[in-house]
């Protein structure tokens, strides 16, 4: 008999370190923009599994492409070369014009490298320990040690002091506010360009002008954190590409294995070469079979134009998002570009994501306490938005009835 999903999420929560409050479901396939729990329940998607599933569940070449690397070569070491590494760091050097990459297996350890590349940078410069790093408030940037560090957070940070020395915190989209943090041990500001934890905050164009001119006169590196908000999701491959400001190294992740666990760093000009053989390394990093995965998004998304279609189908959002707001006097704030967008509410979310859920099955996730993040895979259409907006508002109508 087939265990029911009450079953299998006593036996999950029996075996599982609790470090997350799980909502009771078990998904067990994927089809499109749907989701099906273990009782063939149907789910429409607007959370990507964390904007990760940028194509959507089971796209056909892609799948081909996983499993054809699959029976061939899944791992040989970077002591070795393989050529879907290659591929996939040529095709990511063209589409981020960065210089050089680094593949990674998750996005915090692309933002370890980044740190590292900071350190190293402000190293060779006079071989003092002493230089810092510039972070923002409200950002997240992962959960070890050094990405932790970085990440705007008390709660997140609290309980795991102390943490790597020499992070100094500004507030994001407040130049004043980097400039009084700047000196001449500055080595790098890291930031997300469209903070995605933190509520859907895009940076400002001012902002990040002033701090690459900081930057530059400072002689230390801007680091962008591309990992949520890249990869075609603001509309652009890259979110900086909307600002016309470059990063010297920027990170990538989620959905650049569309689901495949990949990430990167890259980086350009002078940040692209101050690290050195020994300095750096990951056993798994850039394996054969997670590089098939990555080459195979990056050919997808040009061939089936993604983040064109984002940024069309991102306005699309955007118009009905406001028609939501305009109706509903609990959505204070609506912000977001492309395919990553929020809703603010005047009230804790947890239970409108939870209805949401349950009662519609609709998959959202929040973004803190109080917003509503809508960062669905890229290939959603129009039918899709309004499908979403429909559920979403019958959930809106039952909150503000009870
Ligand atoms: C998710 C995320 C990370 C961490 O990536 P993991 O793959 O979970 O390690 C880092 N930065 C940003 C902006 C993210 O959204």
């Amino acid at each position: 008999m087939n265990k029911s999903q009450e079953n299998w999420i006593a036996e999950g929560e029996a075996a599982f370190y609790k470090t997350y409050n799980r909502y009771p479901v078990v998904f067990e396939r994927g089809e499109g923009i749907c989701l099906y729990d273990s009782d063939g329940e149907k789910y429409l998607d607007f959370y990507a599994g964390i904007a990760v599933n940028a194509l959507g569940y089971g796209d056909p070449e892609f799948t081909k492409a996983i499993q054809e690397q699959a029976g061939k070569l899944l791992h040989v070491s970077n002591y070795f070369y393989n050529i879907p590494s290659i591929e996939a760091g040529e095709k990511l050097l063209a589409a981020s014009q960065m210089d050089k990459v680094f593949f990674t297996n998750s996005g915090t350890e692309a933002v370890e490298g980044a740190l590292k590349i900071a350190r190293r940078y402000g190293y060779n410069k006079d071989g003092k320990h002493d230089h810092e790093i510039i972070a923002m408030a409200n950002s997240f940037h992962g959960r070890s040690m050094g990405a932790l560090s970085v990440t705007g957070n008390d709660h997140y940070q609290e309980p795991f002091k102390p943490l790597i020395p020499g992070i100094r915190f500004a507030e994001f989209n407040n130049l004043d506010s980097v400039k009084a943090l700047f000196n001449e041990k500055t080595s790098a500001v890291i930031m997300e360009t469209i903070q995605g934890e933190g509520g859907i905050y895009p940076a400002e164009k001012e902002f990040l002008e002033g701090v690459r001119k900081l930057c530059d006169e400072y002689d230390a590196l801007l680091i962008l954190d591309e990992i949520q908000c890249g990869m075609g999701r603001s509309g652009k491959m890259f979110a900086w590409q909307n600002y016309g400001v470059k990063p010297d190294v920027m990170t990538v992740a989620k959905a650049l294995g569309n689901g495949v666990p990949v990430g990167a760093f890259l980086a350009r000009g002078k940040a692209s070469t101050c690290m050195v053989p020994g300095d750096h390394g990951a056993t798994y990093g850039g394996n054969p079979f997670v590089c098939a995965a990555a080459s195979k998004v990056l050919d997808l998304f040009k061939e089936r134009e993604i983040p064109a279609h984002a940024a069309k189908m991102g306005e699309y959002l955007w118009k009905r998002l406001e028609e939501i707001k305009e109706s509903f006097p609990v959505v204070t704030d609506h912000r977001g570009m492309g395919l990553i967008q929020g809703l603010e509410f005047s009230i804790p979310v947890g239970p409108v994501v939870s209805d949401a859920l349950l009662k519609e099955k609709l998959v959202l996730i929040s973004a803190g306490t109080n917003v509503i993040r809508f960062i669905p895979p890229l290939i959603i259409e129009e039918k899709d938005v309004d499908e979403m907006t429909a559920r979403l508002t019958r959930v809106l109508k039952a909150v503000k009835a009870e």
